[in-house]
């Protein structure tokens, strides 16, 4: 069985470049039988969504546009691996994945998520449709499988749970029937549901398909393959200051990605730690650089602070109509509602009359949030904060930062600090990142 799990992720399969510099990379193992996890390519799952969008809402002509667009994506990439041999079987299968993928995009009857799952998650058969091709005309055994056969969800669209006895199951047999292939390719993001329906982990799902395959397979470890040197304590994108964080525990990885810090999937870290699996998050431009170490490191050594920042946030409070008390029985009636709507709640706050919350903004479930509390509920909220976040904060950092914002809401506890905000003064965060 192979004992480890790579996953590349969208920025290191962007364009046939990238796809090349696979082949340096794999070819640094060649002692492994490895299981190598997908992402789609580049920003194309932006793409299928907006795609998606634009066929429910009739919108052709774009619809079209958007369609032709990442076909051209794709086949392009395609032709600049294959500059001088053919590759019509490559041709065909994307051919066909297109017309599927037009086929149920035209499906605006179904339910959103349904509809969402249905053809979202075609980045990523269009990706290792075309690695897994181009791996084997470089003479590297690949074997491809169709992530939907062995990651098994329930119908839970866009966010589906995993049947972990089933998906083990299917994960085993396919990896014994194939244990000639030293690489097993597979989507990251899709699974399927034991009636064949497509279903997706949530957005940035594949770091949890690399882990729930590892830990089917008792593997040792897993790679995440990034743009980046490691893990880091900020988002390299909107910080410059940042440093890599080089050891830490499955516990504090954990906090991190609740917070929202975007280098691993939250659901990633519990198989992996269950399977007493470790966790590396190395760079794929630069394969000689020690990668960041996730496993059991020791909790008592206090990592560099590390920024979150949460963009699209809602800051709503909620007080009963009738003035009463926000004792456990209203809580308990509310979060009901937050259940139901499936609202996950970053930070929230009581007072007497009042339940303060914060929340990722998605019209839809913002509507069908309100739709329900309206009656019993009285409701004052705000859109377009910033949830900013500083794990293992000094006092130095919380006043550096609360003196010069206008907060709307604010929490500490002994190793967070949490606001919302309007808006991030970001040289002021840049420059406290620097001085830690
Ligand atoms: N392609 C999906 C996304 O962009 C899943 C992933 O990359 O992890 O969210
Ligand atoms: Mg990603």
């Amino acid at each position: 069985m192979p004992q480890k799990v790579f996953k590349f992720g969208g920025a290191s399969v962007k364009n046939a470049d990238a796809v090349k510099n696979l082949l340096q990379i794999l070819s640094r193992f060649s002692d492994d039988k490895l299981v190598l996890v997908f992402s789609a390519m580049g920003k194309t799952t932006n793409a299928l969504e907006k795609l998606l969008h634009a066929s429910r809402a009739e919108q052709k002509a774009l619809k079209n546009v958007l369609l032709e667009q990442l076909k051209a994506f794709h086949f392009n990439i395609a032709a600049e691996l294959f500059p001088t041999t053919s590759f019509k079987p490559l041709t065909q299968k994307l051919g066909l994945l297109f017309e599927q993928l037009n086929t149920n995009l035209k499906m605006i009857t179904l339910d959103y998520d349904q509809h969402y799952d249905a053809t979202v998650g075609y980045g990523e058969l269009f990706s290792t449709e075309i690695i897994s091709y181009y791996l084997m005309q470089n003479g590297l055994p690949a074997k491809l499988i169709d992530a939907r056969k062995i990651i098994l969800t329930d119908n839970c669209y866009r966010a589906a749970n995993v049947n972990w006895e089933k998906s083990c199951e299917s994960i085993q047999k396919l990896a014994a029937e194939n244990s000639n292939s030293r690489f097993l390719i597979t989507q990251g993001f899709i699974g399927g549901t034991l009636k064949h329906e497509t279903t997706t982990l949530g957005r940035e799902g594949s770091d949890y398909s690399a882990a729930i395959i590892a830990y089917c397979l008792g593997a040792t470890e897993v790679t995440i393959w990034k743009d980046v040197p490691g893990l880091l304590n900020a988002d390299p994108k909107r910080l410059t200051h940042t440093k890599k964080i080089d050891h830490i525990s499955y516990a504090e990885a954990i906090e991190l990605a609740y917070y929202g810090a975007t280098v691993i999937h939250p659901k990633t870290i519990k198989p992996l730690q269950n399977g007493k699996i470790r966790l590396k998050v190395q760079s794929f431009l630069n394969p000689d650089l020690t990668p960041s170490l996730i496993d059991y490191a020791d909790e008592s050594i206090r990592p560099v602070p590390s920024f979150i920042i949460k963009e699209q946030q809602i800051l709503m409070s909620i007080s009963a109509r009738d003035f009463s008390f926000m004792n456990e029985d209203i809580l308990h009636k509310l979060f009901g509602y937050f259940v139901e709507t499936r609202i996950h709640i970053n930070v929230m706050q009581t007072s007497a009359l009042s339940l303060s919350v914060c929340f990722d903004e998605d019209n839809q479930k913002l509507e069908s949030l309100i739709n329900g509390l309206e009656a019993e509920f009285s409701i004052r909220y705000n859109s377009r904060l910033t949830l900013f976040t500083i794990r293992h904060y000094n006092q130095k950092l919380a006043d550096a930062i609360t003196s010069k914002h206008e907060i709307l809401l604010e929490q500490r506890s002994r190793t967070t600090l949490q606001i919302v905000v309007k808006s991030l003064d970001i040289p002021l965060i840049d420059a406290a990142l620097r001085d830690g």
